[in-house]
């Protein structure tokens, strides 16, 4: 994590605040929160920069990156979101189906699979994705912020008054991965929530 919480890693950061160095921030969860709450009403977007870089091949379906929209104990129950069946998550990972690395998206009916990089070491990789979360109309569109794209729609999603937002790095033995959040500086990550 950068000293301004823009910047996670999966790699420990000059500057890390101390409560991430102290692991004070989520117990399992190998990631960050965003310092907003959701809720009913909440009508928000933020746009996040991945940039990967892998540097031993990747296997089965090692995980890159997640961001999930969840209440915070079941974010934190185990490192990611992946195989949780509430809330929603975007995963960037190896694809078993592709032997490439794939965007992974779903949410009732709606699922996004598409892929985004080789899998092999050298492979390097960006991408800049957004969020719009509108509780009030019950959807999240993820837009290709570079291609000014959508990539999807979720529909009739639920977002509960105490969901918060997460971002997850992976695997820093295979690849060096950042998020960096590229929204309006009220939006941070890692910030303790009450
Ligand atoms: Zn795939």
């Amino acid at each position: 994590m950068s000293a301004d919480h823009r910047v996670l890693s999966n790699k420990e950061m000059w500057g890390t605040p101390k409560q991430f160095l102290a692991g004070q921030h989520l117990r399992n969860y190998t990631g960050a929160l965003l310092n907003i709450s959701l809720g009913k009403d909440i009508v928000c977007y933020f746009q996040f920069k991945v940039m990967y870089r892998i540097f031993r091949n990747l296997k089965a379906s090692n995980l890159i990156c997640e961001v999930a929209i969840n209440k915070r104990r079941e974010i934190d129950i185990t490192e990611s979101s992946f195989f949780r069946n509430s809330g929603w998550s975007l995963q960037i990972c190896r694809c078993i189906d592709c032997y490439k690395v794939c965007l992974f998206a779903h949410c009732n009916a709606t699922y996004i699979h598409k892929s985004l990089s080789e899998d092999k070491a050298g492979t390097s990789h960006s991408c800049s994705l957004g969020l719009y979360v509108n509780a009030r109309q019950r959807t999240i569109r993820l837009v290709e912020t570079t291609k000014n794209s959508l990539v999807g729609v979720f529909l009739n999603v639920d977002i509960a008054e105490d969901d918060m937002v997460a971002f997850g790095v992976y695997n820093p033995s295979r690849l060096d991965v950042t998020v960096t959040l590229d929204s309006g500086s009220d939006i941070k990550m890692g910030v303790l929530p009450k």
